[in-house]
């Protein structure tokens, strides 16, 4: 056995050997693979072996698509079988929000180049003819769709790496891993200790408790899960002996997934009376076997599928497949650079080896390999939670993902499950106010105040919610008077020292400001990609704060550490640091009523400490509702008396508190863009109009500068437009395909409806020479063309006079 290596990926099921020949493709050939016992000995033996690209995140769906079309390649570096079956799939439709689903994940594959139709009845019974279809209104069908051999795919990636170079070690468990002062680890084994630059957690089922080695918790949790395949079915049998193979089908309604298996079928459940597995912890001795049948949990769906496919009422069960696989809290993969550690990488949670299992591995590798990975991997990047999650948070969380897995999932839909969980000050006082909460990286969030019979809980929906009232009444209230709301939500962050402003220049792309003032910056990777969207605060020469997205902070904290040096201090006072934001045309009178401050000179973006009431403040002339606004920030022991003088002086202004539903409309009244919808890795800053805030001028080696220099020199391919659409009862939500000339030409990045100037907006990218004022396009929502007109001039002040005044 080798005693040094650059990577040690610690397991040995499908994801650990994707991990290790992806990082061989892509030129790493110094690496390693230790597994305890044999190949596939965790998850992997038992799965189902069925793959499919259908997810609600984007990004993930085109690496599903990657994977998918990585099969073959293996195949052929290999010269091994994976056992291959594409054999497509259907997904079943029994109501209109199922189909509304359907219709807009067909549009999303539009511009992503999946070739996925919706079916009717009819050509359901062509293409499945196993299924009854009374009741289903239609289906998704994806030539993708089909299944493999588990364990040969899993000997095919790890013939594929060996190939590359990689050595791997089976029967060798990791019992410790432990960081050097370089940042390197030895990595001890039962066969003896391996010194490595680099560790990879691939520990599947065991995740947990590799991660405990290196004293880290990843969120996650094993739950159990059954399928039974069938014997032999004269109507399966007909349809071999007549040259043909039965497609998946995936019955929403009935939580099952059911495919061909030899002459029979197999089927298996997302059953609602789901049960967690090894709640304390992995057993070492696991591996090998199954746990006892259970059909209890399942009886409710068997009589279900035996409804929708008759054929199954008639068939012997043949063999029942019963084991754990783990989720995280959100169900898709843990993956990248573990925030706050050096070297160590995480490629665990993946519920789906087979269908996610390439694009993990791919991804990974380039990351370790290129410092990035190609395109933006929010969904699956380990730093999506942060170190307030414990696994009293997970276990309820992956429950609830799992009775969820077939549910339809709505754009506005809060999920119910651990929560409350991380609460302000405010919580009850905003409770009391009629707040319907929903909830952003663990953290209560008030969408709304519901008043007289406005809903108390807001329906989900892909339409326009009951919750549209509400939120205009607030809009009204912040662009006729003054509104207010909390601002915990924002991430935070204090930089200071005597290195401060320097470090700052580097790592941000734009101006960073002087003393008492503010600026806009986009931050961006070194291929220009960007990486957030930040306000910079002076307070001296040596202390600056920071706001950005609060969902980013693991993400951007882990980036702000990679790059510190000496003589810079960087906190995250996210949680630290509260307090409220005020926004209309009264804004400054209200603040004048509670100050004794000079409130009428400050002026747009300047930053000041002020006394509110009795509370020491620092108070942010800016505003996202694009109105005159200010965003006030205080210690949350003193957030409740500050609220005390805010609202008793704001009765006088008819202040009105608003959520996030009414924020989220005010900011396209000015076409603002927000972090994850318009502002992404996926994206330049030049494509979104941010590179107005890139200081080109500063003598400063910024990071990412190249990349943007050269993009200003040839111009974006793409640029990000605002639209108003001929929308009626559903609005833009993101990636509804864009069309010109009866082609596909871009896509949406968000939308909604504008209460301010009535008006249904979407935002998203066009071809650069393509766009011109008042262009006519033609925009897919929820399967209707609806005419869209793109957008010069904003909504709503349009020259900024009373942002700005
Ligand atoms: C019943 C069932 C059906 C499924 N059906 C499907 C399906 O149809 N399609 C699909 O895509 N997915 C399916 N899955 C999920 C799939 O099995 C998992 O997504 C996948 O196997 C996860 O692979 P992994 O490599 O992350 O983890 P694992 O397969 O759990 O591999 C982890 C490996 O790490 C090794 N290891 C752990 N700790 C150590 C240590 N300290 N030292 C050395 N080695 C260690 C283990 O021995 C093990 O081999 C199914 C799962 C189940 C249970």
């Amino acid at each position: 056995m080798k005693s040094t290596t650059r990577v040690a990926v610690i397991g040995g099921g499908v994801v650990g050997c994707s991990v290790l020949y992806h990082l061989t493709k892509l030129g790493w050939s110094d690496v390693m693979l230790l597994e305890r016992s044999e190949l596939t000995s965790g998850s992997t033996w038992h799965a189902a072996g069925g793959f499919h690209t259908l997810n609600g995140d984007t990004n993930m769906a085109a690496l599903q698509g990657y994977t998918i079309r990585l099969y073959k390649e293996l195949e052929e570096i290999t010269g091994m079988s994976c056992g291959l079956h594409h054999v497509g799939g259907v997904t079943l439709a029994d109501n209109q929000d199922r189909f509304d689903m359907l219709l807009a994940e067909r549009a999303k594959h539009r511009f992503m180049g999946l070739e996925t139709e919706i079916v009717g009845p009819d050509e359901i019974k062509k293409i499945a003819p196993i299924t009854n279809t009374d009741g289903i209104l239609g289906a998704l069908y994806d030539p993708l769709d089909g299944h493999l051999d588990p364990s040969g795919t899993t000997h095919a990636y790890a013939k594929a790496a060996r190939l590359g170079g990689a050595s791997i070690e089976t029967h060798c468990m990791v019992q410790e891993t432990n960081q050097r002062p370089d940042g390197s680890w030895d990595v001890v084994t039962d066969k003896g200790t391996i010194h490595a630059e680099h560790v990879v957690n691939a520990g599947g089922l065991w995740a947990r408790e590799v991660g405990a080695m290196a004293g880290i918790y990843f969120p996650l949790h094993p739950m159990e899960h059954q399928y039974i395949v069938t014997d032999n079915i004269p109507e399966i049998e007909a349809i071999i002996d007549g040259g043909g193979e039965h497609p998946h089908v995936m019955d929403p309604a009935g939580e099952s997934y059911l495919r061909q298996e030899g002459r029979g079928l197999c089927i298996g459940f997302y059953e609602q009376p789901c049960k967690p597995w090894a709640v304390d912890g992995t057993p070492w001795e696991f591996g090998h076997e199954l746990l006892p049948d259970d059909f209890d949990k399942i009886t409710g769906s068997v009589e279900f599928a035996y409804e929708r496919f008759p054929v199954l009422a008639r068939a012997g069960v043949k063999s029942v497949i019963h084991g754990p696989f783990t989720f995280a809290p959100d169900g898709n993969p843990l993956v990248g650079p573990v925030p706050g550690m050096r070297n160590y990488w995480s490629a665990c949670g993946v519920m789906a080896g087979f269908s996610q299992g390439g694009g993990v591995g791919l991804m990974l590798a380039q990351w370790m390999i290129e410092g990035e990975p190609e395109r933006d991997v929010f969904a699956m990047d380990v730093a999506r939670f942060g170190d307030w999650i414990s696994p009293g948070y997970t276990r309820p969380k992956v429950i609830e993902n799992y009775q969820k897995r077939f549910s339809v999932s709505y754009p506005n839909e809060e999920l119910p499950a651990a929560r409350p969980n991380r609460t302000t000050p405010m919580y009850d006082i905003f409770s009391d106010l009629g707040a319907v909460w929903g909830q952003q990286y663990g953290l209560e969030v008030a969408n709304y105040f519901a008043q007289g019979d406005e809903p108390g809980y807001e329906t989900p929906s892909f339409r326009r919610s009951d919750a549209f009232a509400a939120t205009g009444r607030e809009v009204r209230a912040v662009r006729e008077r003054v509104g207010i709301n909390e601002v915990h939500n924002f991430g935070k962050y204090r930089v200071s020292g005597e290195g401060a402003r320097a470090w700052l220049d580097r790592i941000m792309a734009g101006r960073i400001p002087q003393p008492g003032r503010l600026s806009l910056t986009p931050m961006l990777s070194p291929s220009g990609k960007l990486i957030g969207d930040f306000t910079v605060s002076c307070l001296n020469e040596r202390e600056f704060r920071l706001t950005a997205s609060y969902g980013a902070q693991a993400f951007h904290m882990r980036w702000f550490l990679q790059h510190q040096v000496d003589g810079v201090s960087i906190e995250n006072i996210s949680d630290t640091c509260n307090g409220f934001q005020i926004a209309g045309p009264l804004a400054r009178d209200l603040l004048a009523a509670c100050s004794r401050a000079d409130v009428s000179s400050l002026r747009f973006l300047d930053v000041r400490p002020m006394v509110i009431g009795m509370t020491d403040c620092i108070v942010q002339r800016v505003s996202y509702t694009g109105d005159l606004g200010y965003e006030i920030y205080c210690d949350p022991m003193a957030q409740r008396q500050l609220w005390l003088t805010l609202w008793n002086a704001g009765q006088d202004h008819g202040i009105t508190p608003f959520g996030m539903r009414a924020m989220m409309s005010l900011r396209l009244d000015r076409f603002f863009g927000s972090w994850m919808a318009e502002f992404s890795p996926d994206y330049t800053a030049a494509e979104t109009g941010l590179d107005r805030f890139i200081s080109f001028g500063k003598d400063v080696d910024f990071i990412g500068r190249p990349a943007a220099e050269t993009e200003k020199q040839n111009g974006p391919a793409r640029r990000l437009s605002a639209f108003e659409v001929e929308a009626d009862d559903a609005d833009v939500q993101g990636y509804e395909p864009i069309w010109l000339d009866g082609a596909v030409v871009g896509f949406c990045t968000s939308g909604g409806y504008s209460h301010y100037a009535e008006k249904s907006i979407a935002q998203g990218f066009l071809p650069s020479d393509r766009i011109a004022p008042g262009l006519e396009v033609e925009i897919e929502i929820l399967g209707q063309m609806r005419k869209a007109r793109v957008l010069d001039r904003p909504l709503f002040d349009p020259d900024g006079t009373r942002m700005r005044g």
